[in-house]
């Protein structure tokens, strides 16, 4: 079933890539745990690195094959290749793009391991030039342009300060000189924005967060043409090997078919949060684009829709580093973990001294926590933060 279908995107969540199973009926694609198929009568002509036919997992797999159908349409891209990891996803498109004497261009505001990959292992390790800029700017982009500039990855809303980035201008940017524009969308999920209609060339998920949305499986999404697709297949899922396994893939599968519904709850509850977070007076900023306070709530609005999603950043006024820590401890439902898009609220505190402080506004250098709100009653998680504050004596 394909977008194409008219079919609304709930209806494509639930369906696409699920079809009845031929052999037993079962209404559900089974788990395809096998690791090799069987070859034609003669093998010899095959190509042992082919991603096309069925032929060892690595290759790729039938229920990453079934992911990847339903995937590539809640985007709207023509393509999709599924890996271990969102990181796995990252690094296996910028390996299959990227070479020697190439440039790119990278956003201030990203998840770790991005600033890593192009901050300290693709510059050095294999000569790609690599710049960093706070994208939220598009001029800033539009100055850091070289001849040679062959990518540009944002992501936005960006992790950990929320910034917004204009995917429309900036892909503006890259296609007027010739480079091209990957975005992570794992913050907003396909729900709320679906960077490729905007122009962006590769939209990249990290599924472990609100596709699969119960903190219980690992995977990443490349959405986008075909083309380019088969080299990050050939190269980054057959040769370098990040192949996502068939029961993550299946897990995934099951877990987006209720995207819409869970999207719906983490907006509703990330924005009651974020106005309850402002109102109170201990509290010195919240980060969530949904709040017109926010410095780019406009733009914000323009790219997403209907939500802003489930994760928003704040500080406290005038708390010095162990009474974050306590604050903290004195949560009882919330809990103290990375990661998000789970069912369950998690918290993390960043503190005042992360590696990436230099890179973000000034608000965050007080140290600051991440809260990545999950689908519980949204009156216990203010109650949960009201007593926890209230008990470590800011309110
Ligand atoms: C978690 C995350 C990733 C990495 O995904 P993994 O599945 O943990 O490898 C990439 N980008 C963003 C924005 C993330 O939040």
């Amino acid at each position: 079933m394909k977008k194409e279908s008219g079919y609304g995107f709930s209806t494509r969540a639930i369906h696409t890539g699920n079809e009845v199973d031929k052999e037993t009926g079962a209404i559900q694609r089974p788990i395809t745990l096998a690791n090799s198929f069987q070859l034609p009568y003669d093998p010899t002509t095959m190509n042992w690195s082919s991603a096309d036919g069925n032929l060892y997992t690595r290759n790729g797999g039938c229920n990453q094959k079934y992911l990847q159908q339903k995937i590539a349409d809640l985007e709207g891209g023509e393509d999709c290749v599924v890996l271990a990891s969102g990181v796995a996803a990252l690094s296996g498109l910028f390996f299959a793009l990227l070479k020697q004497g190439d440039h790119v261009i990278f956003s201030s505001v990203t998840y770790i391991a991005v600033y890593r990959l192009f901050h300290e292992l693709f510059n050095t390790k294999f000569g790609v030039e690599t710049t960093i800029v706070d994208t939220s700017d598009p001029a800033n982009v539009a100055a850091a342009i070289r001849p040679n500039t062959k990518l540009i990855h944002i992501e936005t809303p960006g992790n950990p300060t929320l910034q917004i980035s204009d995917i429309e201008e900036i892909a503006r940017i890259a296609h007027e000189n010739g480079a091209l524009l990957s975005v992570d969308n794992t913050f907003a999920s396909p729900y709320n924005q679906r960077p490729l209609e905007f122009g962006a060339d590769f939209t990249v998920e990290s599924m472990t967060k609100y596709i699969n949305g119960h903190g219980d499986a690992m995977g990443g999404a490349i959405i986008g043409k075909k083309e380019y697709l088969d080299i990050v297949r050939a190269q980054s899922q057959v040769n370098l090997g990040g192949v996502i396994s068939p029961f993550n893939a299946w897990l995934i599968m099951r877990g987006s078919a209720t995207l819409p519904l869970r999207m719906k709850q983490h907006n509703e509850n990330a924005m009651a949060l974020a106005a309850y977070l402002e109102s109170l007076p201990c509290v010195s900023f919240v980060a969530y684009p949904g709040l017109e306070s926010h410095p780019q709530h406009e733009l914000a609005r323009k790219q997403m829709s209907p939500g802003y999603g489930g994760v928003l950043s704040f500080g406290l006024k005038d708390a010095d580093h162990d009474t974050h820590n306590r604050f903290v401890s004195n949560l009882k439902l919330i809990l103290s973990a990375v990661s998000l898009g789970h069912d369950e609220t998690l918290i993390v505190f960043l503190g005042e001294d992360d590696e990436r402080q230099y890179l973000y506004p000034e608000q965050f250098s007080n140290g600051f926590f991440r809260l990545a709100v999950g689908l519980e009653d949204v009156e216990d998680l203010k109650e949960d933060i009201r007593q926890a504050l209230e008990k470590t004596g800011l309110l």
